[in-house]
């Protein structure tokens, strides 16, 4: 046997011991990625949020008309951004499941009648998709969609590409860079159906409410934004 495979496990960790990837703390457990002080700072929020001002919405009360209501799982704090940065550039399963438990409970939290609606996502360019393997808001939708046996329908498509919204510099800057940038690809799914549309991150709503608009000229009943985190 190969004496540095013998030896590869001892050497690894001792080169790489496995850390936290949000406090970067050891972490004893190799097959988990996040520490319990971390993971205990996990808060999912119980009502929907609006999209408009980011104020928790009690009931049914709406503060603001929108043409979607916003389910925002957590806000972006601590270690949240760490999970999806993961899960988006390394696609770890175990980030995957964490990430899918969070939306999951959300769901049951503020979605009661989730069976009747459909999933879809937020797509990314094909170039973007094609440099990063994956979309994960993809692969979220079909998590949560085998998990509630409820459809995951493919219903937009990029019209051009866009810079990242994260770069763009206030809410103006981000509607901008991303107005007309979906068509739909899939209109007879959506008249009269309750839409819940997935995207990772929100900040000013301008992504959603893009592609909320988009799907609005094909007359759906209901679109639920859901997104693992808000920023304040
Ligand atoms: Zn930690
Ligand atoms: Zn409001």
């Amino acid at each position: 046997m190969n004496v540095l495979k013998k030896y590869s496990k001892y050497l690894l960790d001792i080169l790489f011991p496995p850390v936290c990837v949000s406090c970067i703390s050891p972490i004893q457990d190799q097959k988990k990625y996040i520490c319990s002080d971390c993971f205990d700072k996990i808060t999912i929020n119980t009502a929907y949020l609006c999209p408009a001002c980011g104020k928790r919405c009690a009931g049914k009360n709406r503060c603001h008309q929108t043409p979607y209501q916003l389910a925002a799982a957590c806000q972006y704090h601590e270690p949240i951004p760490e999970l999806i940065w993961y899960f988006k550039y390394h696609k770890l399963e175990k980030i995957h499941t964490l990430l899918s438990a969070i939306l999951i409970v959300h769901i049951q939290l503020v979605l009661p009648n989730i069976e009747t609606y459909s999933i879809s996502y937020i797509p990314l360019h094909p170039k973007k998709e094609r440099e990063r393997g994956f979309n994960q808001s993809h692969i979220l939708a079909q998590t949560i969609a085998k998990y509630f046996d409820i459809p995951c329908i493919s219903l937009l498509k990029r019209t051009r590409y866009t810079e990242s919204q994260t770069k763009q510099k206030g809410a103006q800057g981000r509607y901008t860079n991303i107005h007309d940038c979906f068509s739909c690809i899939d209109q007879e799914n959506i008249s009269g159906k309750n839409i819940l549309l997935i995207d990772d991150v929100t900040t000013s709503g301008a992504t959603l409410r893009e592609a909320t608009q988009t799907l609005r000229k094909y007359h759906p009943r209901h679109i639920v934004g859901l997104v693992i985190a808000k920023v304040d």
